[in-house]
């Protein structure tokens, strides 16, 4: 059983919304405010659940009528789309955040171009380099960073950043004043974390933050391998001192709805908990798997084999207790 609050059993959830409040913070320096609960939009998209664009923003529109304002994505995601459609009408209520591997000056030109045209905006705000390692892939892509930044001062960006799986990538943005946002991973167990353990990302996490640098944390439920404690996850991430807000994929309006009301602390009812808790859950590994063999080598079920230079695992001999998305190097095993 979850280690939810409890209560509200058998109420309507519909009812019971309108109640609900999140906190908002101010993302770093930017002077931008934010819902803690920031709605990431990886899994809504061609890569998770490919949901029609459509179906996508019903999602969408469901957080922003739960008081979330915060919208995560990414040029490769391929969920501008969704987002187009939900914020239609109140983009000014809504701060979204999207990042792009470009390393040109081109490319991020055509990135953030692509960005507004898909998003039906005219700034975004926030826009970030997608999956930074270290100092030296900063300064790799600083050409980008410079088109960014002049993207600011004509009012296109509100801010700048990166998105890191590394422990090295937050302690080298946070020595850059030209970047605003860092976007890293972060979870309770250290799952993804490249280069480093859960307690020095939090400590990279606390001396960015001290700088001035927002923080907004991805995957807190290690790609859904902490589903039976959800909410000691976000707890554990709220509480890290510097995480101003946490980014969250969710393919459902319950799914909104339970993260809403965790983040909030406000109670859960037995019943949203059955209904998230009845989607069927499965492993889904990315195809960009290296194919190291890690994983087969850690999953005490023998239910992962590699073929054609790829991980594959017989679904129905999986019992979904995560130890092969811990032992990969690439995260790019998630229960979904
Ligand atoms: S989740 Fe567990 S049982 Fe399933 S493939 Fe991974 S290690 Fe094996
Ligand atoms: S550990 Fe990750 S990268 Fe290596 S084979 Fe398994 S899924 Fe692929």
């Amino acid at each position: 059983m979850a280690n939810f609050n409890k209560g509200s059993r058998g109420k309507p959830l519909e009812k019971e919304r309108k109640k609900l409040f999140l906190e908002y913070t101010f993302l770093g320096q930017t002077g931008i405010k934010v819902s803690r609960l920031c709605f990431g939009a990886l899994t809504i998209g061609p890569l998770q659940a490919n949901l029609p664009p459509s179906a996508g923003a019903k999602v969408i529109k469901a957080a922003l009528e739960m008081g979330v304002n915060f919208i995560d994505t990414a040029e490769l995601y391929g969920t501008y789309p969704h987002i187009a459609q939900a914020i239609r009408g109140s983009r000014d209520q809504v701060v979204i955040a999207s990042k792009s591997y470009a390393y040109t000056r081109e490319g991020m030109a055509e990135s953030l171009a692509n960005a507004c045209r898909e998003l039906g905006t005219d700034y975004i705000d926030i826009f970030m380099l997608h999956e930074q390692e270290s100092e030296l892939t900063i300064r790799g892509h600083w050409e980008a960073v410079e088109y960014l930044l002049e993207a600011k001062e004509k009012g296109l960006v509100r801010a700048v950043g990166i998105s890191t799986h590394a422990v090295r990538g937050v302690l080298a943005a946070a020595e850059f004043p030209e970047l605003d946002v860092i976007h890293p991973l972060y979870n309770i167990r250290g799952l993804g974390i490249l280069d480093g353990t859960r307690e020095e990302m939090r400590e990279a996490i606390g001396r960015a933050a001290r700088s001035g640098k927002g923080i907004y944390a991805m995957k807190p439920l290690g790609g859904g391998n902490f589903r039976d404690n959800v909410q000691e996850a976000f707890t554990y991430i709220l509480q890290t001192p510097g995480v101003d807000a946490v980014a969250v994929g969710m393919q459902t309006t319950h799914e909104v709805e339970l993260n809403v009301r965790l983040v909030s602390g406000m109670p859960v009812s037995e019943e949203l908990y059955q209904k998230v808790s009845s989607q069927s859950r499965r492993l889904h590994i990315d195809d960009w798997c290296q194919g190291c063999g890690s994983c087969v080598e850690k999953c005490p079920q023998g239910a992962l084999e590699l073929r054609g230079g790829k991980a594959v695992v017989r679904q129905e001999e999986c019992l979904l207790c995560g130890y092969c998305a811990a032992a990969c190097p690439e995260f790019v095993i998630k229960v979904v």
